[in-house]
């Protein structure tokens, strides 16, 4: 199948427009004689067996030929003489069996004798299918046949495309294709789009379009529609409701079951079987057949779209050999179509759908139809097994149902005339992917969530089915279903829950411990979570009564607001004890705080029905605490056996300092404001404090100078005590530090100096920023692993510079102290 989209014509027209001038005119004579013809068959006894022996346009003909369509099927040969009669049809035969030709023949035809073409003859035909996809194969089945001479203007009209594409080309069409939805939203916006002279109204899956599901829809649609029109409704499972009838007013419906008689509502060539596999099995079994069957072209149902998505992404990370494919109506259009033409085209492929690919799709050759999920009724079990032997050819169905499932569902199908046999799994040839799972969905958490999220749609579809006969949430192990997903445990469900008071109490918390919502779950916690909490002391606030209750719910709200910060505290204070009994309460609550000092108060979250039990009030003093406490409940009574809960009642301690004679002081302490006062004006003390402040500094100056000169004359001292000793001189008195020793390297001095002096111990400011200029030079070194090209270059340099002094020749070693000093200071000139 390709993407077609409006298409204008079903033949080219600006070409050779002079031919179609001249076959218009041939077909007017034409149409007369088909007039006749058409008048003249026998409509009753289905007495026509080809195509041939019908009075049908050239156009027609040619194009049944060129797709190698000769001999009609039984629902053809009855329904097709009918339907150019103009009568309205209700068709039903089995899948498979040609039920589109049955219609599209006629509506050519029909419209081809009327003339009904071109852009002023408005919609001739209107053709509504309940999904997309079959919307497209037909508009294809229309354009095969039509093109071969028809000059009507066909357009396809299935949503996914911006309205305002298909709006123009609209007014044009004379045969439209589409869902009712789109349908609906051409008819009341288009405002060029004519329908006043519709011809023919048909149905493709008469009885899905008529249910519920379109109810809305295709009624509005009708109101748009011409009450004189012909009708068709075709399907393999027909309805034949009075209401329904009535509400396209069908004038006279020949009702047209060609297989009504049949021993089988389903293709003669179909084989059908089912299994008993408990819920907890399906994958397994699933997998197991998929691996027998690799050849095949397989079509997998299942309930929801979660299972689709995730049995398929789950499946193709266990790299299954065949290719997977899934379709379900949460995907975008553009893949759905992607997915239906490459499954139509594959030899061997597994297809994963949900009930959006059940009714009408054509795919050729499909070997087996695997119903996973249970279908909710006879007739989508017709549907989805019709998508295998289609027109004559052979194919298998497989019902997979769970023992619970069985007894009911085989009645239903026994009744509605499908036969189904019993097949045993085997064994040894069942492979378990528990185990992959499990790790798949560790390693993977989108997986997981997937998984999460099939459980939970497919556990609420069961829930929500109304035969509970077959459908029964109860009467599956749902923690061994959710194993067999590779879950660890079964996802919270809250409409499982069996005690409605429990269930209310514990909603809202669940709502918010589980994350494998379904979304109709989330929607219904987003409408909640619009209303405002009503907490316990609303209610008590609207009670009868308010006058009792409401300064004491003023209270509390007051002391919400006030203690936010100081109840913070608490929390750390307590730890977990508040929040284990808040717990215990409900989910919406305020934060639990003891106040002894108002009367009345009570410890918020504190059941009422406790207060009834409470002792009379009694007021404690305990150590430590500035306050008396008041115990007016058991809560407050148990309270003072607890050395920690008492902890937060007491008043928080003083840091105190001690003064000389051992008394203790607080770390700041305020004179009293008559002495400060006493003492003279606040500038006056001021300035007296800061003069008597200077003083001291100055006179600690006077002496810090005084230790800095004593300690530079031990220092000199020492040095030329050493120097006495005959040590080599390598700094002078301005430069002097203490410590610093000169290694007799023979080394120049100087360089020397300035490494040892960057490793000095030194207080001295000066020097300080003598070492701040120089210590980049022993950090070089240290970092040589760091350090670039061009500082490595430099250091190069420096060495080479070293190399020479060393070379340079060696000065005489000086002998007396005057010697000495006339080195150090040639040195430092
Ligand atoms: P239904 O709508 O009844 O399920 P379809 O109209 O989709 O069946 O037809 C099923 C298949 O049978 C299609 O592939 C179609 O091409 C083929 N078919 C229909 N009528 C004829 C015919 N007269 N001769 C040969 N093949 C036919
Ligand atoms: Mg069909």
């Amino acid at each position: 199948m390709g993407a077609p989209g409006i298409t204008g014509r079903t033949r080219p027209t600006k070409v050779k427009k002079q031919i179609s001038a001249q076959k218009r005119k041939r077909e007017d004579v034409d149409t007369e004689k088909l007039e006749q013809a058409v008048a003249e068959l026998d409509i009753k006894n289905g007495a026509y067996k080809d195509f041939t022996d019908l009075p049908l346009s050239d156009p027609t003909k040619q194009g049944l030929k060129a797709s190698h369509f000769a001999v009609m099927t039984d629902i053809q040969s009855k329904a097709i003489p009918l339907a150019l009669a103009g009568h309205d049809i209700l068709g039903a035969a089995k899948t498979g069996s040609g039920k589109t030709l049955s219609f599209i023949i006629p509506v050519l035809e029909n419209l081809y004798r009327l003339q009904h073409v071109g852009t002023d003859a408005g919609l001739g035909a209107l053709i509504i299918s309940p999904t997309r996809e079959l919307a497209i194969q037909i508009f294809e089945v229309l354009c095969k046949l039509g093109r071969h001479g028809h000059m009507f203007a066909a357009g396809l009209v299935i949503g996914g495309k911006s309205l305002e594409s298909e709006r123009q080309a609209l007014t044009r069409m004379n045969i439209l294709v589409g869902t009712p939805g789109r349908i609906l939203q051409h008819l009341s916006q288009t405002s060029g789009f004519m329908v006043d002279d519709l011809k023919m109204l048909v149905l493709d899956e008469a009885d899905r379009i008529l249910d519920m599901g379109f109810q809305k829809d295709v009624d509005a649609i009708i109101e748009y529609l011409p009450k004189e029109r012909q009708t068709l409704l075709f399907s393999a499972t027909q309805s034949k409701k009075v209401s329904d009838l009535a509400r396209l007013s069908l004038q006279d419906p020949e009702y047209v079951s060609v297989h009504a008689e049949d021993k089988s509502a389903t293709p003669k060539t179909l084989q059908q079987n089912y299994i008993i596999c408990p819920l907890e099995e399906k994958l397994d079994t699933l997998w197991s057949f998929i691996q027998s069957s690799k050849k095949s072209k397989i079509v997998c149902f299942f309930s929801s779209a979660k299972s689709v998505r995730f049995v398929y992404e789950s499946f193709r990370h266990m790299q299954p050999g065949i290719s997977l494919l899934h379709i379900h109506g949460r995907q975008k259009q553009g893949a759905r179509l992607d997915v239906t033409a490459k499954f139509a085209a594959a030899k061997a492929a597994c297809l994963f759908a949900t009930d959006v690919a059940a009714r009408g799709l054509d795919f050729p050759a499909v070997d087996f139809v695997i119903q996973v999920d249970c279908p909710e009724d006879v007739d989508t079990y017709i549907h989805r097994v019709g998508r295998t032997a289609r027109y004559n050819r052979e194919g298998r169905g497989i019902l997979f149902l769970a023992p619970s499932e069985e007894e009911g569902m085989l009645k239903r199908l026994e009744a509605k005339k499908v036969p189904v046999e019993l097949i045993n799994v085997r064994q040894k040839k069942k492979q378990s992917i528990k185990s992959q799972l499990v790790h798949m969905l560790f390693k993977d958490p989108e997986l997981k969530y997937l998984a999460q999220k099939a459980f939970v749609t497919y556990t609420k579809s069961i829930y929500l089915q109304r035969d509970k006969t077959v459908f029964n949430i109860k009467n599956h192990d749902l923690e061994a279903y959710a194993a067999s997903l590779g879950l660890p445990g079964a996802p919270k469900i809250k409409f499982l829950k069996d005690d409605p008071s429990k269930q209310k109490k514990q909603q809202s918390r669940q709502e918010l411990e589980v994350p494998e919502l379904s979304d109709e779950d989330v929607e219904e916690l987003e409408k909640k979570a619009a209303k405002p909490v009503r907490t316990k002391y609303d209610r008590m606030f609207e009670r009868q009564n308010q006058d009792v209750l409401a300064d004491h719910y003023k209270k509390l709200v007051k002391d919400d607001d006030e203690d936010t910060r100081d109840s913070n505290d608490e929390d750390d204070f307590n730890g977990n004890t508040a929040t284990a009994q808040a717990d215990d309460d409900d989910f919406m609550t305020v934060k639990r705080r003891i106040r002894a000092d108002e009367d009345g108060a009570i410890e918020q979250g504190e059941d009422e029905d406790e207060d009834s039990t409470a002792p009379r009030a009694k007021v404690v003093n305990i150590q430590g605490a500035s306050q008396p406490i008041i115990i007016d409940s058991n809560r407050r009574e148990k309270l003072l056996k607890s050395k920690k809960k008492l902890l937060k009642l007491m008043d928080k301690g003083k840091k105190l300092v001690y003064d000389e004679d051992g008394n203790p002081h607080e770390v700041y302490e305020l004179e009293d404001e008559n002495d400060f006062l006493a003492k003279g004006l606040p500038e006056e003390q001021r300035q007296k404090f800061i003069n008597a402040a200077k003083e001291v500094v100055a006179q600690a100056d006077v002496e810090d100078k005084a230790t800095a000169k004593a300690k530079r004359k031990e220092k000199l001292r020492k040095r030329k005590e050493r120097e006495r000793a005959g040590h080599d001189v390598s700094d002078d008195e301005d430069d002097e530090e203490g410590g610093v020793q000169i290694p007799d390297t023979g080394e120049d001095a100087l360089a020397n100096f300035r490494a040892d002096f960057a490793h000095s111990d030194d207080d001295d400011d000066e020097d300080v920023n003598m070492v701040d200029d120089e210590e980049q030079e022993p950090k070089k070194k240290a970092k040589k692993w760091f350090q670039s090209d061009s500082e490595g270059e430099e250091r190069n340099s420096k060495k080479r510079k070293k190399g020479k002094r060393n070379n340079a020749p060696v000065v005489q070693e000086p002998e007396t102290l005057e010697d000495m000093e006339a080195l150090a200071a040639g040195l430092l000139d």
